[in-house]
């Protein structure tokens, strides 16, 4: 079982993190303000005026204060990111704002490790009440990985693979869509392993020791889980 306490991504990974979660998270203007002068240097800042819900930046003391958009800044965010790779204390200073999880810097667990971040998720300790949030709402579909095909191949789930969509090139399976009702190409409405005994106020996962890896992971921090409606604590 993987380390859900602690993560380690090298610098590039650490940089494809950060595009993640700035792609999948709206209404991050409070944290891209915080994180703006870490990344432009000092002078620089974002301005929110609320009442006229505009955004504004300098990238200097001597620059022009001019109009924005989150999406705009969080894409200078991530350009000049990828032009200057801070090093990987800095690195850390930013993402351990952009994760909202201790972050620090070092090497890679294996030997001679290439330099990165280690992140504390401090998911060890989470507990998943069962409300069936993530299962329910959260889009999955392109989640499966060609492993977790693999797996259940490996375990004769037959009755697994039976929704599982699958593209193959030259006889390998190549990647995978969840949840595909049999015989078809559409999307099961809700995911077919999914029960609720009755009398419980909770819901169960019916594959849950051969779930694929996505839910598995779910959530990967505890930002992830609170921007994504998750109940668990
Ligand atoms: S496979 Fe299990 S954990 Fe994954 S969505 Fe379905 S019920 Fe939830
Ligand atoms: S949303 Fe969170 S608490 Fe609810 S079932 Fe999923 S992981 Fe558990």
């Amino acid at each position: 079982m993987p380390n859900r306490e602690r993560l380690f991504l090298t610098t590039d990974e650490a940089l494809d993190a950060v595009r993640g979660d700035f792609a999948q998270y709206n209404s991050q203007l409070n944290l891209i303000s915080v994180i703006w002068p870490m990344v432009f240097g000092d002078g620089a800042y974002v301005r929110q005026n609320a009442g006229r819900r505009s955004v504004w930046a300098k990238v200097s003391a001597d620059s022009k204060l001019t109009p924005s958009s989150e999406h705009d800044l969080k894409q200078r965010i991530l350009d000049r990111l990828v032009r200057l790779t801070p090093g990987p204390k800095q690195l850390a200073r930013i993402c351990s704002r952009v994760f909202g999880a201790h972050v620090t810097a070092g090497l890679g667990p294996e030997p001679g490790g290439s330099p990165g971040i280690w992140i504390d998720t401090k998911m060890n300790d989470f507990v998943c009440t069962q409300c069936g949030h993530c299962c329910l709402t959260l889009d999955y579909h392109d989640g499966c990985s060609v492993r977790d095909h693999q797996r259940w191949q490996d375990r004769g789930r037959a009755d697994i693979l039976d929704w599982v969509g699958v593209v193959r090139r030259h006889g390998e399976v190549t990647a995978c869509r969840i949840w595909v009702v049999p015989g078809t190409n559409a999307f099961a409405e809700t995911c077919p392993w999914l029960a609720r005994p009755i009398g419980l106020n909770r819901y169960v996962c019916t594959i849950h020791d051969v779930r694929p890896t996505i839910c598995r992971q779910y959530p990967g921090t505890r930002k992830h889980a609170r921007m994504t409606g998750c109940g668990g604590a």
